[in-house]
């Protein structure tokens, strides 16, 4: 299988970037093929502008969607953008590796999808009408893959729980897993997460790795979030909300679970 690890540190002898170093080791010895987009050392811009359509006009008011829907279209996307895409073609399963940073994403990170998914490549693709609203959460171009973040917080998990002061982890990372996977059509696999960061001594760290290597080992076979798929027909169209009669008295976010 194809991997895409996608990784966030700008340090290689951190934390991140030993565990980056032996998930790409550990998928190898299994067999796979790996690309690791490294943020950081590739120079990646993650700034969206005018230059990322070629095409674009001197003068000409730069529409950011429109401009990338036309540059994805015409193939006048910046290379930097194409190059990223044809890797998420490419793999089997992407792997977003990051420390959690200010609750989200690190900037340049954010900055990739801001303009890697391009209109008509991981949005604006579909039908898009009262009758059907895009082929999105569920379906889309990267369906039939599967992805997991792998995040690393300060916090201690108690502080991420359900009831912990920072809120829980499912909320924190909801706009990254169902708003950033989900909705390209990725099967996204629950995080693999390492907390408490500053007391992982020599023993935690080859524990984490350990445990890193189940993870990945399960990447064809582990279940993903069930979340619901929006043209199933769960969801009213064109409100998009959950019809009524499901998870009744259930609100937040877990109304999206097709357990709920
Ligand atoms: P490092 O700092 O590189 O290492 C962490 C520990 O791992 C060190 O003690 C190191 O000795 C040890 N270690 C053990 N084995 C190894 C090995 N083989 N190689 C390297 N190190 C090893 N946390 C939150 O919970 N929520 C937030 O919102 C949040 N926001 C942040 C915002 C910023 C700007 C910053 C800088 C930090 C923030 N943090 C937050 C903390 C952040 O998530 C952690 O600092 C980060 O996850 C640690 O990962 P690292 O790779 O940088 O670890």
């Amino acid at each position: 299988m194809n991997v895409l690890i996608v990784y966030a540190h700008p340090e290689p002898r951190s934390l991140n970037g030993a565990l980056k170093d032996h998930a790409l080791a550990h998928l190898q010895r299994q067999g796979h093929a790996v690309q690791v987009s490294d943020l950081y050392a590739m120079g990646f811009n993650p700034l969206i502008d005018v230059g990322d359509n070629r095409a674009s006009q001197p003068g000409v008011r730069f529409r950011v969607a429109e401009d990338s829907r036309q540059a994805y279209a015409d193939g006048t996307q910046s290379p930097d953008i194409a190059l990223e895409q044809d890797k998420l073609r490419w793999a089997d399963a992407v792997i977003l590796q990051f420390p959690l940073w200010w609750f989200g994403l690190p900037a340049i990170l954010k900055g990739w999808v801001d303009r890697v998914y391009a209109c008509g490549f991981a949005y604006g693709v579909g039908e898009h009408s009262d009758r059907h609203w895009g082929d999105r959460y569920g379906e889309g171009n990267m369906s039939g893959k599967r992805a997991m973040l792998m995040v690393s917080t300060g916090g201690w998990a108690s502080h991420y729980a359900p009831r912990g002061v920072n809120g829980s982890l499912d909320a924190i990372l909801f706009p990254i897993q169902h708003g950033i996977l989900f909705y390209p059509g990725f099967e996204v696999l629950p995080p693999f997460v390492l907390h408490r960061t500053s007391r992982i001594d020599a023993e935690a760290f080859a524990q984490a790795c350990t445990a890193l290597e189940q993870r990945l080992d399960g990447l064809w076979s582990d279940a993903p979030i069930a979340w619901r798929r929006q043209n199933d027909g769960d969801y009213l169209i064109p409100e998009l909300t959950l019809r009524p009669e499901l998870a009744p008295g259930v609100q937040g976010l877990d109304i999206h679970l097709r357990d709920a």
